[in-house]
């Protein structure tokens, strides 16, 4: 379906148009999911690392989250934050208005696929009650490395069979956006997730829904991205 409205940038209105997201804080409200297995990591590991400091590193793999906290010996405490977060998988909760937005992208002929940093095992439960079919799942089980490099985007990609100029990444951390970055494509920030954006300032959108208006006026706008 060709794009209403708006000048482009030498950009085919036929083009494939590819959505990729970010599934912790964008997606789905995991906030207490992990927050609860990093308790459990403090109790079990005698660590003093607040959840404040953990979170701050979110959106990296969780090994590289426990290399940035200075913890060495990262597998075991990643076998109990693991076990930890599966049973406290009840608590997770999908943003309002997800699912409908996802239907809306979907039903305007746009390919989407996730780039998260949690592991396939835990994604896949939360993916499925989207009931969305995601062409390309990108998690750390695959290869290359983790966010903040462009590794898992431009896989993504590669799974598509799409070029960056047509691809969206929406994220919520300054990772993300710096990912996005260096695998040329371009950024939406979830403003009602966990972090906030780095310079150069991104398009913040401030609810699932305000992702709509990609939908409607197409991202490649001459001058800006909306
Ligand atoms: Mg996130």
């Amino acid at each position: 379906m060709p794009l209403s409205g708006g000048t482009r940038r030498g950009i085919d209105t036929e083009a494939v148009r590819v959505l990729l997201l970010d599934l912790d804080g964008v997606l789905v409200d995991t906030r207490p999911v992990m927050e609860s297995a990093w308790h459990q990591v403090r109790e079990e590991h005698s660590l003093d690392v607040p959840f404040e400091d953990y979170e701050r590193h979110l959106g990296r793999p969780f090994v590289d989250i426990m290399e940035q906290l200075g913890l060495a010996d990262a597998e075991p405490i990643h076998q109990t934050y693991s076990k930890a977060s599966t049973e406290a998988s009840h608590l997770a909760r999908q943003f309002d208005g997800v699912p409908e937005v996802l239907h809306a992208f979907a039903a305007a002929d746009w390919r989407m696929g996730i780039v998260t940093s949690k592991p396939l095992e835990r994604a896949t439960p939360l993916l499925a009650q989207l009931g969305i079919p995601f062409a390309a799942v990108r998690t750390p089980n695959g290869v290359g490395r983790g966010k903040p490099a462009p590794d898992p985007i431009m896989l993504a990609l590669i799974d598509l069979g799409a070029d960056p100029a047509d691809a969206l990444y929406v994220g919520d951390m300054a990772v993300d956006q710096e990912a996005a970055g260096r695998a040329g494509v371009s950024y939406v920030h979830a403003g009602w997730g966990y972090g906030t954006p780095s310079s150069p300032a991104p398009f913040v959108a401030e609810s699932p829904k305000d992702l709509l208006r990609l939908v409607d006026t197409g991202p490649f706008l001459e001058g800006s991205l909306l």
